[in-house]
């Protein structure tokens, strides 16, 4: 285990960040993003001990699951924008997804799990910096904006009483240029908003946060990740 330097230095950063915030590394998952890597990058991973791989195509995400689905123990998150007609795709071959972007899509998946007898784990995206070209829930002012709130509120009682679809918590991107600062300040509105709906919402039980990618995952740690979605800092640059 951890021949593979760059999954070692990973995973040692992962380990002080969550020791600087107090937490445990065993509330981290790490998941490898695969995105674009050949069969053998996946392969060389899973020798370490990685289990959960990412990718942001459908098409990509079943053939690569169809080839490796010898290895039952390992799982497919997805993580990109999903069209209705690739639904089903994910239902087949997905064990979480981590982009829901509006409700249509959580109908639809919810869905086509029934017709394929499976249920997958999932996460909200939120749009938290309001980012023109980014997807989610657009929650850049929720602390004051009531219907910003509200309409997120809204979209997550419906999806959690769709059949298949085990709601973990919320996911988020942050934008690539933003400064250290300005990490910080995102990450922790995710954790706040988090906190509120938890706390503030009946029947809402998501305490998870997909956040974190090679550029930030130390600093969404030590906001409160517990899904780190890492790419180039295990495989090197797309
Ligand atoms: C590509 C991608 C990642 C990983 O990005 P890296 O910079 O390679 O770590 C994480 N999350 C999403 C949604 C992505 O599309």
């Amino acid at each position: 285990m951890n021949n593979n330097p760059c999954l070692k230095s990973v995973y040692d950063n992962i380990t002080h960040a969550a020791a600087r915030a107090n937490r445990s590394m065993s509330d981290i998952s790490l998941i490898a993003v695969s995105k674009t890597r050949t069969m053998q990058d996946i392969l060389d991973i899973y020798a370490e001990g990685v289990r959960f791989f990412a990718e942001n195509r459908p098409q990509e995400l079943a053939s690569k699951a169809r080839e490796l689905a010898h290895l039952t123990d390992l799982q497919w998150h997805y993580i990109g924008n999903l069209q209705s007609r690739d639904c089903k795709i994910i239902a087949q071959y997905a064990n979480c997804f981590h982009s829901i972007d509006r409700l249509k899509i959580a109908r639809r998946l919810s869905s086509q799990l029934e017709l394929y007898d499976r249920n997958i784990t999932a996460f909200v995206q939120v749009n938290i910096t309001g980012e023109k070209s980014k997807s989610g829930f657009v929650c850049d002012d929720w602390q004051n904006n009531k219907d910003q709130l509200q309409t997120l509120v809204e979209v997550i009682q419906e999806i959690a009483l769709l059949p298949r679809l085990n709601l973990l918590g919320l996911m988020t991107m942050a934008p690539f240029n933003s400064t250290e600062e300005e990490l910080h300040i995102i990450f922790q509105s995710m954790s706040d908003l988090s906190v509120y709906l938890n706390n503030n919402v009946s029947d809402i039980n998501m305490p998870y946060l997909s956040m974190g990618m090679s550029g930030d995952y130390q600093i969404a740690i030590e906001h409160g990740a517990t899904h780190v979605r890492i790419g180039r800092a295990i495989f090197g640059e797309r």
